[in-house]
């Protein structure tokens, strides 16, 4: 009988133990898609002067645009183009004897329609304006969650010691002149993983908060890796800065030119400098958990031409076939 009683409420403390902790658990090993290799969505238009191809992994905000254009007549080359997107004009770069331009959906992008035109002709033919609807749909891949995550209180706090609010400033003045790099088409080929482990533990926009309060949607991907992995430029390029800064901890961003920026979070330590040339797949830094981190991972982020876009979706287009 005592024997049963102790068993019963050993059964019960085990149970209740599961209950409470399992989602703790499960919570910390919850991995989220890649979408990298999905099959890449096209929209094909044929004029009688030129062609186009619009490639994405899908037409959905948040996500990397890619043309490619090509002319019909000798004569007219790629300066005898011009790209505007949402009224903005997007230059056509040269690469590898293809015409291209990325023309990025800003995950802030409301369902409906994005304005494409296409101006085309030399001043003794005169320029000609084609207009497009690009129809955006509701992302499939923004998860519709809410992470709450705890920081230690100088990371929220809005009253921060004199010497810290000056290096936040010196910090973002950085930043704002990495972004303004303008360089040529480095690109080589398609983007790849900046991890050997392609382990997503926070996907890209996903709702936050940050002690109980809401916060702003996660700007890139979080990879899962333990301090000291190795960390591969996703791409060709400059890299424009290097070092440790308040949040974001040791902090790369590397210009790919064509406004194309991809950059690295939280590093243990960095492996690169300003200035410096990297070859896609080249060691470029080591995981960590500096800055406003919570543990060891990866955050890769990407901008295009100003738009925070999901990186996941660059590493998804097959450049190297769209431009063979
Ligand atoms: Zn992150």
């Amino acid at each position: 009988m005592i024997k049963s009683k102790y068993q019963t409420i050993f059964f019960i403390f085990f149970i209740a133990f599961g209950f409470i902790f399992s989602p703790i658990f499960s919570e910390k090993k919850k991995n989220y898609k890649t979408n990298h290799s999905i099959k890449l969505e096209e929209i094909h238009r044929v004029e009688k002067d030129f062609e186009f191809v619009l490639t994405s992994r899908k037409f959905f905000p948040g996500e990397l645009v890619c043309l490619t254009i090509s002319s019909k007549s000798k004569k007219m080359k790629e300066k005898d183009f011009q790209i505007f997107w949402k009224g903005e004009e997007y230059p056509l770069y040269n690469l590898q004897g293809k015409w291209l331009s990325f023309l990025p959906i800003s995950p802030e992008e409301k369902p409906g329609y994005i304005l494409l035109e296409v101006k085309h002709g030399t001043w003794y033919t005169g320029k000609i304006k084609k207009k497009y609807e690009v129809e955006i749909h509701k992302s499939q891949f923004i998860v519709q969650e809410r992470q709450s995550i705890t920081l230690p209180q100088k990371y929220v706090s809005k009253t921060l010691p004199k010497d810290i609010l000056e290096f936040i400033k010196e910090c973002e003045k950085k930043k704002l002149i990495a972004f303004q790099s303008d360089s040529k088409i480095m690109l080589e080929d398609d983007f790849v993983f900046p991890l050997r482990e392609k382990k997503i533990s926070s996907p890209f926009y996903i709702q936050r908060n940050y002690n109980k309060k809401k916060g702003r949607p996660h700007g890139g991907v979080d990879f899962r890796g333990k301090t000291g992995n190795p960390i591969f430029a996703i791409q060709s390029g400059k890299v424009v800065l290097s070092r440790p800064m308040y949040f974001e901890g040791v902090f790369t961003v590397i210009d790919h030119g064509a406004k194309i920026f991809s950059f690295y979070m939280h590093q243990s330590e960095t492996l690169v400098k300003e200035g410096d040339f990297v070859k896609k797949g080249s060691l470029i830094g080591r995981v960590g958990s500096t800055g406003m981190s919570t543990g060891p991972h990866l955050h890769l982020g990407m901008k295009v031409r100003g738009t925070l876009i999901d990186p996941l979706s660059a590493i998804a287009l097959k450049l190297k076939a769209l431009t063979i």
